[in-house]
């Protein structure tokens, strides 16, 4: 059983689906990312989520537990970083922190200052404290309001599409938040329309359209469900060597494998390439193939996004098509 898992979540506005059998399941600790294009129902998911809307049916369970039916096992140990802005412009940083730690029910002025000076050493804006909010740019604006969604340490965070229209020094200092917060055990719920922080930061991510999950796991089991392959990339040393024999012998010796020589290049993309490595050099050897360089390109999961989302279109075309009799 995992920490929280989504159990076939529906959500209707008016007649409009907006979440048609969601289902996932997280595991403390973990960085869990929601991908897919706009309208997909990420951000009526990540409300579900955080219990700001009930879901039409389905459920939402933390540790076992259903947190639709009791919204308290959640709000306490949750941070929500939402895509708004939730900030008084005309009081300080430090004046929005310690609102927001009161709010949270820190009554403690100790542990208010002391997380105060935490969170904002984790955001990297520990030397704005006392600057007015209304001065900030909208990349430290950001990275307040995620420090406010953490003035109480939470165990859960969920954030939407936190680094959305940032200056690339905020973005960096978001994602070193981020890695720090799950390093220190927080479960972390992410969306973002940046594939590469997806990648970089989360270890299971869920791929939804339409209202619905196409695919859930890690990059690999991702790369696996889309059927892109790996490739590894041989430079033999000179041209003009004899190759034909080599390119039968992995034909013949991989299932499912794809060949291909550019110049002096020779292309083998097959499923986990690392594992099938030293076989593939072996056959190099006694072919007598003397090699310059090898490269693995793994598909990113850029590619791997596309490549379901594309699949998917194929399969509606396909049962959109009128039937011949
Ligand atoms: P995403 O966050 O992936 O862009 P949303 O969850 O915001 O997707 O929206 C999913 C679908 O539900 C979209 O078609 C959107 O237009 C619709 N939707 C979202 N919020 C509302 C609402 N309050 N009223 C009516 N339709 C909505």
């Amino acid at each position: 059983m995992g920490f929280i898992e989504a159990e076939k979540l529906m959500k209707k506005y008016d007649k409009k689906i907006a979440v048609n059998d969601i289902s996932f399941s997280i595991e403390e600790g973990q960085v869990f990312g929601i991908l897919g294009p706009n309208g997909a129902g990420k951000s009526t998911t990540i409300f579900m989520l955080s219990t700001l809307l009930k879901p039409d049916s389905g459920d939402i369970l933390l540790n076992g537990k259903s947190m639709v039916t009791k919204p308290s096992l959640l709000r306490p140990i949750l941070g929500l970083v939402p895509q708004d802005i939730a900030l008084y412009p005309m009081l300080s940083a430090r004046d929005n922190l310690n609102f927001w730690g009161r709010i949270y029910g820190i009554r403690n002025k100790n542990q208010i200052e002391s997380r105060i000076n935490e969170v904002a050493e984790l955001v990297g804006l520990e030397d704005k404290m006392n600057e007015k909010v209304g001065t900030f740019s909208g990349g430290m604006k950001r990275r307040l309001n995620i420090a406010a969604a953490l003035i109480h340490k939470p165990k859960v965070i969920i954030m939407d599409e936190p680094t959305v229209g940032i200056d690339v020094q905020s973005r960096s200092y978001i994602i070193s938040a981020i890695k720090d917060l799950n390093a220190n055990g927080a479960t972390i719920i992410y969306t973002s329309h940046y594939i590469d922080e997806i990648e970089a930061l989360c270890h299971q991510v869920a791929i939804v359209d339409q209202g619905k999950v196409l695919a859930c796991g890690n990059i690999e089991q991702l790369r696996n469900r889309a059927g892109v392959k790996e490739k590894v990339i041989i430079k033999v040393e000179e041209t003009g060597q004899d190759i034909a024999k080599l390119l039968l012998e992995v034909k013949t010796y991989f299932q499912d494998v794809e060949v291909n020589e550019k110049e002096e290049n020779i292309e083998i993309a097959v499923d986990n390439v690392g594992s099938k490595l030293t076989k593939i050099l072996n056959m190099f050897d006694r072919n007598n193939l003397r090699i310059a360089e090898v490269n693995i390109e793994k598909p990113n999961l850029e590619k791997v996004y596309l490549n379901i989302i594309e699949k998917k279109e194929e399969v509606a075309s396909v049962s959109n098509q009128p039937k011949i009799n």
